[in-house]
């Protein structure tokens, strides 16, 4: 399988040096030449697969540089981190199917795809005989997942930056307390924006960023896309062997749009109708459910809510969808993402059905979320997070009788217990990797918010 970026200013390359690229050296991103389909008999073949064997099926079609065995060791050993047999299970509950995507280290979807991304790049590093220093600042669940894929993998270092004092004390401690030598936690006295400026800036440094071999893990590389393919087919698997139908819907918490994007790779792979329709889900941050609703697609301010990790206004993987929504028109969508640079918005009017049959998509507000988290616990003593509670208010308002519908559950309750114990009325009960945590020893070292200083630390501290 060839890499193409959406911008068309590079020549085809590998499923490997896509992955180690990350965004497309034009400037887009990188997506498969074509999309892989599933037959129907294909399909049905694939009912009494594991979640890991399912996986190796999926990625084995979009990677053809890693021999199968490799690809099969790499699956099994990002996949033994989670604490639940079938890795994300589905939970019937309130008529809903609540895909459960916490059960990683660190309690939070991402750790599906960032537990593959790092052991594949330790995979690719150990053939190369190269390193990588991997950079990125966080707002809080991005970060600990980032840090749980690489820890204590050689050739690898990773700094993290966070503002000081700005993420919740779990978010922190889940950072701060692993002691790996290969990790560098750095508490900036700045804001998140501040943080991924300064990161902007280090990577826009390019002979900085070749010297020190820096890496991105943002979720704009390829591999994590691909690894979240995995589950919405094995809960259309999973959900078909609960329900007669065979059609199913899936609600989707959205903030860069990388989750939903993997959905819509998903429905263009599976047999025509498998995946029916997929419920873009937003919180007050409602960029993206306006587009759905009306094409367009306009910046607002940031607003600070209860589910911070889908507080976002530009959706780094957009630019993947306009793409396709261009027919594949690379010179389109270079105009079209430049010109959102420069003034803010996009007018995709013109494209605004192909957009309705693409998806659909509701905002939801803070009162609605916490009414949800509340009244879901109260009907069926099941506890949503904010994030979850989002997608699942979604689901309620534009679900379809006799459609079965798939919940995206994208953080455990525990990360975000506050919010979480005043709308129950109930004391959180922490999980295991939670318990006792304000206790362990952290590390971490705080800096001034400043490109020079930050450059200095990693250089100093960089594998060469
Ligand atoms: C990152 C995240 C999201 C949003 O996912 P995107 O791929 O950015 O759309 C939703 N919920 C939680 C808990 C997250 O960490």
């Amino acid at each position: 399988m060839q890499y193409l970026s959406t911008r068309g200013g590079i020549s085809p390359i590998s499923f490997t040096q896509g992955v180690m690229m990350g965004l497309a050296e034009d400037g887009g991103l990188l997506l498969p030449r074509t999309i892989p389909r599933v037959g129907g008999e294909t399909f049905a073949s694939w009912h009494e697969l594991s979640y890991t064997e399912l996986a190796f099926e999926i990625l084995s079609r979009f990677i053809d540089d890693i021999p199968a065995s490799d690809l099969r060791d790499i699956i099994n050993k990002s996949y033994a981190s989670f604490n639940h047999q079938d890795v994300t299970p589905l939970i019937h509950q309130g008529g809903l199917h609540i895909l459960e995507l916490f059960h990683g280290p660190t309690l939070a979807f991402k750790d599906v795809a960032l537990q593959f991304l790092g052991n594949l790049f330790e995979y690719l590093l150990q053939k190369s005989g190269e390193v990588l220093n991997i950079v990125g600042a966080t707002s809080g669940d991005t970060g600990s997942a980032a840090i749980y894929g690489v820890r204590g993998k050689s050739r690898i270092n990773i700094f993290i930056l966070h503002p000081k004092g700005r993420v919740s004390p779990v978010q922190e401690k889940q950072m701060t307390t692993v002691l790996d030598d290969n990790v560098f936690n750095l508490a900036i006295e700045g804001s998140f924006d501040d943080g991924q400026a300064i990161v902007k800036k280090i990577f826009n440094d390019v002979e900085f960023k070749n010297r020190y071999r820096l890496g991105a893990i943002n979720s704009i590389n390829w591999a994590r896309v691909l690894a979240q393919v995995v589950y919405y087919v094995h809960s259309c698997i999973h959900v078909s062997s609960h329900e007669k139908d065979s059609s199913v819907d899936f609600a989707i918490p959205t903030g860069n749009f990388g989750d939903i994007f993997a959905g819509y790779i998903a429905k263009k792979m599976l047999p025509p109708g498998t995946i029916r329709q997929l419920v873009l889900a937003t919180n007050d941050n409602d960029i993206l459910s306006r587009f759905v609703n009306s094409g367009d697609y306009s910046l607002g301010e940031v607003r600070a809510t209860t589910s911070p990790s889908m507080d976002i206004q530009a959706a780094s993987n957009f630019e993947r969808y306009l793409y396709y929504l261009t027919d594949s028109d690379t010179a389109k969508t270079r105009d079209l993402m430049e010109q959102f640079s420069a003034t803010g918005k996009i007018d995709l009017k013109s494209h605004l059905d192909q957009v309705k049959r693409d998806f659909a998509a509701a905002a939801v507000t803070e009162q609605e979320v916490f009414d949800t988290i509340r009244t879901f616990y109260t009907e069926h003593g099941y506890v949503l997070d904010p994030h979850t509670a989002v997608g699942v208010k979604a689901a309620l308002q534009l679900r379809t009788a006799g459609v079965p519908m798939v919940c995206l559950a994208t953080a455990h309750p525990a990360k975000f217990g506050e919010v979480v114990e005043s709308a129950t009325g109930q004391p959180m009960v922490f999980p295991e990797p939670l318990q006792g945590i304000g206790d362990k020893q952290s590390r971490c070292q705080t800096i001034a918010a400043n490109v020079a200083e930050i450059q200095t630390f990693v250089a100093n501290n960089s594998l060469t």
